[in-house]
């Protein structure tokens, strides 16, 4: 275990830790040279990532019962290269390759379809905003997005109400697939490798040397909102700086979990909405919020062509695919607030409807059964963008959060990017140094305005 152990933390000095690690190995059990605190798609495609790495001696610690219970598994699928920000392009492009070569090189399928996502503008402004990202886009290497005319649009979807759309973009590579079974093919591959998957535990505690560790009262208890006050009032408030020099340098020793204390050096923080409860549990602040998000499918609705492109109306941001034999149907209420709100709304039928309807006439015709609609959650961040890379006053812990709804496509991208970090200290595939924490400390936010 110390031989790997000294390669996987090749960014922190070994000798350093040497004394405490016996120390603390002395009174614990179990020791893994990684932990991965949540197993959706996120926490999955880490240890898929480490494990090709040759960093086998990973856990991966999952609250319940079965993988996808969070915000994986209400996903809506899409994937997209339309963004505006580099480093969203970046990440995307990397990620939809990925996806396109999936089955073959996990082994499992991805069910990537690439049907295409088509943006369509009602005003200029929103056109030239769309011709912008283009630009980005194809100077990144996403060399299909075509801007397209009304007529084009009309060929994709002829139901389309078009009065008012004055053209758009398309791009073929985007698509869809099937959150779930990428997750299962993640997981099953990192395991093959030797990495271990816990089930049915919590991660209650995080143990970090150099300071007051943070841990619930009792290991079998979930997160009770007396704990986290009790944890607030332990933990610094979120000061946007960085710790004084002559603070003790703090880092992981280890997990509390409901089975029982976990050695480790290594902590990723993989909780999706709950990330900024995990972060606490080591006195870390980290802004992610949770935000409702609700999907309506239809009953069969052979009103639309059965393949079209996921499409969205700039004017409203409704947009909506084929799923099956029914159209899925989504939009993001500004009314909206933050907080774990995971129960559908029936009066969000109505709202959404209306929309719908709006831009495809024939949809109003369109039943819908309040049953098999759902909701979900967001990990919002401030700038709409992921949090990746390392704490930065807790030596050990990462980040992989905050995905502000694009968690899923941004998969492939977020798993290689932390093992990289982990392992090497740093990612060729983007300069991640953009995505890391302090940047809302020293106002280096980037601005996604591309969110569905
Ligand atoms: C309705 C909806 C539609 C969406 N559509 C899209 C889309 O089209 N494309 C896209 O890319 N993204 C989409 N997203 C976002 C995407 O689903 C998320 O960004 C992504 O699933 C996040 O994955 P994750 O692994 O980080 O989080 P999760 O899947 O939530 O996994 C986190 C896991 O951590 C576990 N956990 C938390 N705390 C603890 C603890 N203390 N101990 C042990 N385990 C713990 C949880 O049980 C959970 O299983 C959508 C989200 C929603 C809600």
């Amino acid at each position: 275990m110390f031989g790997l152990f000294s390669r996987v933390a090749v960014a922190f000095s070994y000798a350093a830790y040497s004394t405490a690690a016996i120390l603390v190995a002395t009174t614990m059990t179990e020791t893994a040279d990684v932990v991965i605190i949540g197993s959706g798609i996120v926490g999955s495609s880490v240890a898929y990532h480490l494990t090709e790495q040759g960093c086998t001696n990973v856990l991966v610690i999952e609250r319940e019962a079965h993988q996808g219970k969070g915000s994986t598994g209400k996903s809506m699928g899409g994937v997209r290269a339309q963004f505006s920000t580099p480093v969203n392009i970046e990440m995307s492009r990397y990620s939809i390759d990925f996806f396109s070569r999936f089955d073959e090189v996990v082994g499992h399928p991805a069910d990537y379809r690439a049907h295409g996502y088509l943006f369509c503008a009602t005003n200029e402004r929103h056109l030239e905003y769309l011709k912008a990202n283009r630009e980005r886009q194809i100077a990144l290497g996403v060399k299909n997005v075509e801007l397209v005319s009304r007529e084009d649009i009309v060929k994709f979807v002829p139901q389309l109400r078009v009065d008012d759309i004055v053209g758009g973009t398309f791009c073929q590579s985007d698509g869809f697939v099937d959150p779930h079974s990428v997750m299962m093919g993640f997981m099953l591959k990192a395991r093959e490798r030797g990495a271990r998957l816990w089930l049915d535990t919590q991660v209650t505690g995080i143990e970090v040397e150099g300071s007051q560790s943070v841990r619930l009262s009792s290991p079998s208890l979930r997160l009770s909102s007396s704990s986290l006050r009790l944890e607030r009032a332990l933990m610094p408030p979120y000061s946007g700086t960085k710790p004084a020099s002559n603070s003790i340098q703090r880092r992981v020793a280890g997990v509390m979990t409901s089975r029982g204390l976990v050695s480790t050096r290594i902590v990723v923080n993989a909780a999706g909405p709950w990330a900024a409860e995990v972060a606490r549990l080591a006195g870390a602040e980290l802004p992610v919020e949770p935000l409702r998000r609700q999907l309506v499918p239809t009953e069969p609705f052979d009103g639309l062509p059965q393949r079209f492109p996921m499409v969205i109306d700039m004017s409203t941001g409704f947009h909506f695919r084929r799923e099956g034999k029914g159209i899925l149907l989504a939009w993001n209420d500004p009314e909206e607030t933050p907080g774990f709100k995971t129960d559908f709304d029936p009066a969000f039928i109505e709202k959404i409807l209306t929309r719908a309807a709006s831009r495809v006439p024939s949809l109003a015709e369109a039943e819908v059964n309040p049953r098999r609609a759902w909701a979900g959650l967001y990990e919002m961040t401030p700038d709409h963008h992921a949090i990746i890379g390392p704490a930065p006053d807790i030596a050990g812990l990462y980040f992989v959060n905050g995905f502000s709804g694009h968690g899923v496509m941004h998969s492939p991208a977020s798993g290689r990017i932390t093992a990289d970090l982990i392992l090497h200290g740093r990612s060729d595939l983007i300069d991640a140094e953009q995505l890391n924490v302090d940047r809302f400390a020293s106002g280096r936010l980037l601005e996604e305005t591309a969110v569905l």
